[in-house]
């Protein structure tokens, strides 16, 4: 039986941008995570993916919604309770350079979150725990009194998980944290990331832009664009079976290294740029960039439905309500 560790219920994060304006950053989002499960959230820089790991952990006030974990209601709590409920979620950044402090030791950095929860009486205990911290990520004790300066990508983004792990936590945010580096190294941290996920029972929200890594790591995925989830579903059935065109054009850019596959693979071509979120556009947020767009589109939201059992998505091509399904234009579809 799966355990709801994370419940995200129609959250909004708008943001005040001056003369009047607002940024849509996240709109009516709702997802949840069950313990010990890797959710991916998924989309393009700017659709607002970032903003709720953030909003999840406290770090911007929500505009509505609710963010529950573990039976509590995160944006309510009193200072002493976030205190105690943030040692248990923790974050790993994306760039590993910027999210650690240049003048401090690998030691001190790692030991930081620690000393701020006063978790262990002598400084000998603790430091013991940045060695073991260190081998758990793949490093040595040998690097605890070197700077982050002196270690490659890779190996940087190594000391920010062993920061996460510092208290011990039960839910990790990992906010695009493969992004910056090598593609031979990414898989290595994807790695790390899954075998601690087993020798600790961790949960991980996982967010990045790029869909084939996602796969390797997460149970279900969530694909955002424009603030909005438009689909919703297991990894397999979001690889084997996507129904969201924006999902479709998504994995029609990872290459197969099977050549017959990619042969007879059929590419959505998407055309245009992400829209502003100060001014979306109206009905579907994707409308001005599908190849499949309908007049319906342009006039009203489409509803978030379960298509398929645990199969949730957003595009009128799946409303039974809309009758008449012919695109404005030819699909620009490539073979
Ligand atoms: Fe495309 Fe219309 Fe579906 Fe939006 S609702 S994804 S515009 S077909």
């Amino acid at each position: 039986m799966n355990e709801k560790l994370l419940e995200v219920n129609q959250l909004k994060k708008h943001f005040d941008v001056g003369k009047g304006k607002v940024l849509k950053a996240v709109n009516d989002v709702s997802f949840y995570v069950n313990r010990g499960e890797t959710f991916g959230l998924v989309g393009e820089s700017g659709c607002g993916k970032s903003t709720i790991g953030r909003t999840i952990l406290g770090l911007y006030d929500k505009t509505e919604g609710d963010v529950i974990y573990d039976g509590l209601d995160v944006h309510s709590l009193t200072e002493k309770e976030k205190f105690k409920i943030y040692r248990k979620m923790q974050m790993i950044f994306q760039d590993p350079y910027a999210s650690l402090n240049p003048r401090s030791t690998v030691r001190e950095v790692i030991a930081e979150p620690m000393e701020v929860h006063g978790l262990f009486k002598s400084k000998r205990e603790q430091l013991e725990r940045v060695y073991e911290l260190l081998e758990e990520v793949g490093l040595n004790r040998d690097h605890a009194n070197r700077y982050p300066h002196e270690f490659s990508g890779g190996q940087r983004q190594r000391i920010g998980i062993a920061r996460a792990l510092a208290l011990e936590p039960e839910f990790i945010i990992a906010d695009e944290p493969i992004s910056a580096l090598d593609v031979s190294v990414q898989a290595q941290v994807v790695n790390l990331l899954k075998e601690l996920q087993v020798e600790k029972g961790l949960t991980f929200l996982f967010i990045a832009h790029d869909l084939s890594m996602v796969k390797q790591i997460s149970d279900r995925i969530g694909v955002m664009y424009l603030g909005n989830l438009v689909e919703l579903t297991s990894s397999k059935a979001l690889y084997d079976e996507p129904l969201h065109p924006y999902t479709k054009a998504l994995l029609s850019a990872i290459p197969i290294p099977d050549p017959d596959i990619e042969e007879s693979r059929e590419r959505i071509i998407l055309e245009g740029e992400l829209p502003s979120p100060i001014d979306p556009p109206s009905g579907c947020v994707f409308r001005t960039r599908c190849p499949f767009a309908m007049e319906v589109c342009a006039e009203v939201q489409p509803p978030w439905q379960e298509v398929e059992q645990d199969h949730y998505v957003a595009c009128h091509l799946y409303n039974n309500e809309v009758e008449d399904k012919t695109p404005l234009k030819e699909p620009a579809v490539q073979r």
